[in-house]
Order: C-alpha cells, then structure tokens, then sequence
C-alpha cells in the first residue's frame, strides 16, 4: 500500500525510540517523534524540532522510493559497514532537512516540500 504521506504520531512514552539524543523514529508508514523528550534537550528550539520531523519525513520519502524491504536491509547493512553517522540514508537525510534554512515553516508545509521534491 501506498501512503502519499507519512502518518505522525507523537508518543508520550519514550520506550518506543531509540536511546537519546535520538527523539524520532521512522517505521513505515509512521514517523514516531517524542514532542517531550524532543524538548527536554537543552538544546532545543523549535527550528531544530522541524528538521528532525523532516529529518524522518524524508526517510519515509526514502522507504518509498527504495522499496519498504530493500530500504530496512540496505540501511542495516550501512549501519553495520559504515556506522549510523556514514550511512547514506542519514548523509542524504541530514543534508536534505537543512536545504530549507532555518525557516518557520509549519509541518504541513514541510511535509509538501518533501512530497513534492520526492515525486517530481
Ligand atoms: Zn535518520
């Protein structure tokens, strides 16, 4: 099935992410963010908080492209190769979630800008 968008779903529970600083998790079709523990951070703002829900945005946009099964499989394969900070998905994704500047933008937009750029 085909999700145009991913389903965002904020938890209270932290148990459901990775261990900190890591405040997002993407797991198709759902972009998992923690609001609380996201500003619990001492360096939280909101900009920051934005491009780790694009961040995860664009690893949904990633899964769709690459195919849900071959995506999970090349990204653990990168992880144990090259480690969380040198796999590719996270090079693009991080490269890509700053390519807006630091712009208030809300989530709907964002989430139209990445739709938009991964299906042109
Ligand atoms: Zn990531």
């Amino acid at each position: 099935m085909i999700f145009k968008k991913p389903i965002y779903v904020n938890v209270s529970k932290w148990s459901l992410l990775p261990p900190p600083p890591y405040s997002g998790i993407t797991i198709y079709p759902f972009v998992i963010i923690s609001y609380s523990r996201a500003m619990s951070h001492k360096w939280f703002t909101w900009s920051w908080l934005h491009k780790l829900i694009r961040h995860e945005t664009i690893h949904f946009f990633q899964m769709q492209k690459e195919g849900l099964i071959k995506f999970y499989i090349k990204y653990m394969y990168y992880t144990i190769r090259y480690g969380y900070d040198n796999n590719p998905y996270e090079i693009e994704a991080y490269k890509e979630q700053e390519a807006y500047g630091h712009l208030p933008i809300t989530l709907e937009v964002a989430v139209k800008e990445e739709y938009d750029k991964w299906n042109s």
